[in-house]
């Protein structure tokens, strides 16, 4: 193990380097309290062994500087004279484990370097299960919010994002666009080709769509066969052109569609909206995500694989 002593007498400095080495630990000896914290800040250390009383710093003062660290958990035993006994108790609840008393008994000290190593290794092994807990719940929390089918953010996922963004709108006028794109003839799909294969083509049709979006947009599955692409800070007009390279994307995967209208090719409609917060009838989520459902409605009456968005004026 390694262990740090701090004692303020060189006697007790050479006795305690002497036993901690003879028993085949690596051991740094100090004289003062003040050096021991920072040797400890910067290189942690298994066990301290402290003398109570020393120029700059108390035996305690130590303990409760070290207890509050962020270094993995040290073993903390004090070394205190037969006159100082009475302090142990003070030395234990400021976090010690342990104490010894002069003059050193190697025997002892064994023995509890012995519960020192035990006790470290049980602290080491439950930062260890405590690091895999939070890495497995940060893994949960990423699955939770993931479609499981084309990787990209689910409902949950979608509903909590637009709701940060809405709140920015709110707070500091920044304004949005969705676009909602879903794809054409796609029970056609299926029917002719089977569920597996249409499958497939979701995955690839929502990686095509998120193969096109800058650092900022996130792509979310919205429902069955749609997903909604959300764009934070984007004009209408900017708006278009990203749902037009979303839908020329698409369309250039050439995947056979034998309804496919009129490229015999899988494609998407897109619906635009945009949330400006000086426009007022914006409203907010569920207002912006009726109008891209309505300006997608009109794209495919209008023939699908196109672009269509949401006039303020219907
Ligand atoms: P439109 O051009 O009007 O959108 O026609 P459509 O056939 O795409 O629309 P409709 O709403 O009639 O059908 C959607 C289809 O999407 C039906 C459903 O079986 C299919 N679908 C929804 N989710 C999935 C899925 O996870 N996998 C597969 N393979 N198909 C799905
Ligand atoms: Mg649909
Ligand atoms: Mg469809």
């Amino acid at each position: 193990m390694k262990v740090l002593a701090v004692a303020d007498s060189p006697t007790d400095r050479r006795l305690l380097d002497e036993a901690m080495t003879g028993l085949g630990h690596d051991c740094i000896a100090v004289e003062e309290g003040l050096r021991a914290w920072e040797l400890f800040q910067n290189s942690g250390a298994d066990v301290v062994i402290s003398s109570w009383m020393m120029p700059d710093l108390t035996g305690d003062e130590l303990c409760r500087k070290i207890r509050s660290s962020n270094q993995p958990y040290a073993y903390f035993i004090l070394f205190c004279a037969k006159e100082e006994k009475k302090s142990v108790l003070e030395g234990m609840e400021a976090g010690a484990d342990d104490y010894l008393a002069k003059p050193l008994d190697r025997e002892r000290l064994e023995a509890c370097l012995v519960a020192a190593a035990r006790v470290t290794t049980l602290h080491r092994q439950l930062v260890g299960q405590q690091g895999e807990l939070e890495r497995l719940n940060r893994e949960l929390y990423e699955q939770s919010r993931q479609d499981a089918l084309t990787g990209v953010g689910n409902r949950l996922r979608m509903q909590e994002d637009l709701e940060t963004i809405e709140g920015n709108v709110q707070r500091y006028g920044l304004g949005y666009a969705v676009a909602l794109c879903d794809v054409d003839r796609f029970k056609d799909y299926n029917d002719n080709r089977g569920h597996p294969a249409g499958d497939l083509v979701l995955q690839v049709v929502a990686a095509a769509v998120r193969g096109t979006c800058r650092s900022g947009d996130a792509v979310y599955r919205y429902g069955g066969e749609e997903l909604l692409v959300l764009l934070p800070g984007q004009s209408i007009e900017l708006a278009i052109a990203a749902a037009e390279r979303m839908r020329l994307a698409v369309e250039t995967l050439e995947i056979s569609h034998p309804h496919g209208n009129p490229l015999s090719v899988v494609t998407i409609s897109v619906g635009v909206a945009v949330r400006d917060a000086d426009i007022d009838g914006h409203g907010g989520i569920e207002n912006v995500l009726s109008r891209a459902d309505q300006a997608l409605y009109r794209a495919k009456t209008a023939g699908r694989n196109r672009v269509v968005h949401a006039s303020d004026t219907q």
